[in-house]
């Protein structure tokens, strides 16, 4: 039986191979399910970053063997935020807190080392489960600026 992810007002769940050409379907899949919140142009923009370097992650370092699936959840919270969950079943992360450091990358020679800098600085909560050979779970949450001003009046 399907149930629907918890306290989440709307979702949507979608499931691709972890192939590179997925990373661009994902970003927009996600800008597309945003925009229906009140959000900035610019603030879509960070959106669009979070979500391709979280699923260019599990393209590029969850499935060394190639294959893989990665599942994407788009959400509303209760409180009318954007909860972004990418999740994959591949290698996992041995040390989540250092991997999360800016320039803390396992391919030094190819990049940067800074997916996870970015998510955390473009959405309000990042979350990070991950256990070797078990995969991992990447959550995001942000809330549109403008609603929280209003919500403030
Ligand atoms: P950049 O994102 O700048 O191209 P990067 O991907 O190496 O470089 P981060 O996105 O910050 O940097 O990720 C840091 C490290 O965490 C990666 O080098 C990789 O070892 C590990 N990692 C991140 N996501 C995953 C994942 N889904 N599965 C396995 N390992 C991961
Ligand atoms: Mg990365």
């Amino acid at each position: 039986m399907t149930t629907a992810p918890e306290r989440l007002v709307n979702y949507v769940t979608m499931e691709f191979p972890a192939e590179p050409d997925n990373v661009a379907f994902a970003r927009t899949a996600a800008a597309v399910f945003a925009s229906r919140l009140d959000f900035t142009l610019d603030e879509l923009d960070e959106i669009k970053v979070a979500v391709s370097e979280a699923v260019s992650n599990a393209v590029l370092h969850a499935y060394p063997g190639g294959g893989g699936v990665i599942r994407m959840e788009l959400g509303v919270t209760g409180g009318g935020a954007l909860k972004l969950t990418v999740i994959d079943d591949g290698v996992g992360i041995a040390d989540v807190d250092a991997a999360r450091r800016p320039q803390w990358t396992t391919r030094p020679d190819e990049r940067m080392g800074l997916g996870f800098t970015f998510m955390q600085e473009y959405m309000d909560k990042l979350d990070v489960v991950s256990r070797p050979g078990a995969g991992t779970r990447v959550v995001m949450v942000k809330a549109p600026a403008r609603a929280a001003v209003a919500g403030a009046r």
